[in-house]
């Protein structure tokens, strides 16, 4: 239930974002935004190609697809049904509803029933929805999209599909097994949405992880964030995101990874590489 009070909160903030510009190429080059981000420490190279448009990565869109099918169920009907109307051919057999849907979307509707079916779920995940906010972190424009904000709790809620909420990730950089949360970055993320709740609206508020699993029977969590890992990350992208803006701005050359698609798909022959030289990652 939305009240009166939480409406005019966000009436009045001053986000200039909105769900038709959030995620256009010019509002992507004008802000920054922890996908972004993320892209460009992984390879600036291929970041920057893919924001100019020249390159489009051939990952899979389904997990991305299961996400948004998740989300939007939880925003609203109308939300839903909207989703399921744009995207037949990836959602449904033969691109037809009446022959039911694809095995990805089975499995998720099965994890929307396991947090559906949980009362302390409901509870908690009630506020607005797909809330923009915006910002400045350190002298750069940032955004953001909350997917549930509750400015009367003082919370927001993002809810995340995972494999498997115990499977451990090797972090190369922090030389330790790390959980799914912190190798996607989400504690980041968390930290991110929390300064820009803040700036746009006025309210410090907690982050908390919704967390759901896509095996057979799934798996939940709520997940809270510490204080000390948002901070590193706050501090990760003080240090690293001048560079990122001098490589958006054409003042410093993008860096290839050499081992990213875009990377292989442009590469060239150039040198001879002895095999005791051959890097792994
Ligand atoms: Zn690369």
């Amino acid at each position: 239930m939305e009240t009166a009070t939480k409406e005019n909160s966000l009436e009045t903030s001053e986000t200039l974002l909105n769900s038709d510009n959030y995620y256009s190429n010019e509002s992507d080059w004008e802000y920054q935004s922890k996908t972004w981000f993320t892209k460009f420490i992984n390879c600036e190279a291929e970041a920057l190609a893919e924001l100019k448009g020249d390159w489009e990565p051939n990952g899979s869109l389904t997990p991305l697809l299961v996400g948004n099918y998740l989300h939007s169920y939880f925003e609203n009907s109308k939300a839903h049904q909207s989703f399921l109307d744009e995207h037949p051919e990836e959602l449904f057999k033969y691109g037809n509803p009446e022959k039911g849907l694809k095995s990805d979307f089975i499995k998720a509707n099965k994890m929307i029933t396991a947090l559906d079916e949980d009362e302390k779920f409901r509870a908690l995940y009630q506020g607005n929805k797909e809330v923009p906010v915006e910002g400045e972190l350190f002298g750069v424009k940032w955004k953001g999209k909350i997917d549930c904000l509750d400015l009367d709790r003082h919370i927001f809620l993002d809810l995340k599909t995972v494999d498997d909420i115990h499977k451990k990730h090797w972090s190369a950089e922090q030389h330790a097994y790390v959980s799914f949360a912190e190798v996607r970055g989400y504690d980041m993320q968390m930290a991110i949405y929390q300064e820009l709740i803040k700036q746009t609206l006025g309210v410090e508020c907690t982050p908390y992880i919704i967390a759901v699993s896509k095996q057979d029977i799934p798996d939940k969590a709520v997940l809270s964030i510490p204080d000390y890992l948002m901070d590193y990350r706050m501090k990760e992208i003080n240090e690293k995101q001048p560079r990122i803006e001098a490589i958006k701005n054409g003042q410093e050359k993008p860096k290839r990874c050499e081992h990213c698609d875009y990377c292989r798909a442009t590469k060239q022959l150039e040198s001879i590489t002895s095999i005791d030289n051959i890097e792994f990652y």
